[in-house]
């Protein structure tokens, strides 16, 4: 092989890893946002357990209030009871006095009931709390390990441009030029080997004499079909 070409062979080589860990890179901000959606679930039963049991306790304020008003009535019909003289008023205050005692009974089991499922409901958002916490703890991790990755990445990356800027500097100025070019354009592999009268790069059969010419190693060859630079292959 021409020993420019071998050069370039390992600038190109250098270019594909860096090629290679650019495109990990910009992966990254997608992998990141499909790390954070292993959220979602958990947070979503959090945010439903902290709801149903937040509307419970609403339910036990409000059935709080209604007794206490209650008792206050009850302490009023008493006190009514206490001081009237009429019998028959006696009589019908101990009715209604009688009526509020079953009342706020009735109204205190019901907020019992109310409390134990608050009781429950709790446990349910502690569950939630707790398998969130874990994901929480999982994604962070793996957040750390996508962070570390790209610094890793962005280390080789600068190490493997100081090399290939060494070998490319040795390779002659137009020739360096026309495979930059070639390897933007086809975001890869520049320089190809010519095996079996066919180009690696675009798997095209070349011209009997695109293979002479790639074998004498006498000028740079290119592919008749893709434009790539061509090396010689037995
Ligand atoms: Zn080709």
């Amino acid at each position: 092989m021409q020993p420019a070409l071998e050069t370039l062979l390992i600038v190109q080589d250098r270019d594909l890893r860096i090629l290679a860990l650019r495109k990990d890179i910009a992966n990254m901000p997608r992998m990141i946002e499909l790390a954070k959606t292993r959220l979602h679930g958990d947070q979503t039963a959090v945010a439903k357990a902290k709801e149903a049991l937040q509307g419970n306790e609403v339910l036990v304020k409000r059935l709080e209030l209604d007794i206490q008003t209650r008792r206050n009535t009850l302490q009023r019909l008493r006190t009514q009871q206490f001081e009237t003289k009429k019998n028959e008023e006696y009589k019908a205050l101990g009715n209604e006095v009688e009526r509020y005692l079953v009342e706020i009974g009735r109204l205190e089991d019901e907020e019992l009931g109310l409390m134990e499922k608050s009781e429950q409901l709790r446990a349910v958002l502690a569950t939630a709390e707790t398998a969130l916490r874990r994901t929480q703890d999982l994604v962070d991790a793996e957040l750390r390990q996508l962070e570390e990755r790209k610094r890793n990445d962005e280390g080789q990356i600068a190490a493997l441009t100081g090399e290939r800027d060494g070998f490319a500097v040795k390779v002659e100025p137009q020739l360096i030029g026309v495979y930059d070019r070639l390897f933007k354009a086809k975001q890869g592999a520049a320089l190809v080997a010519l095996a079996a009268g066919q180009c690696k790069g675009c798997h095209m059969k070349v011209t009997t004499s695109t293979v002479l010419k790639a074998k004498t190693e006498q000028e740079i060859t290119h592919c008749e079909n893709c434009g790539r630079i061509l090396y010689f292959e037995e």
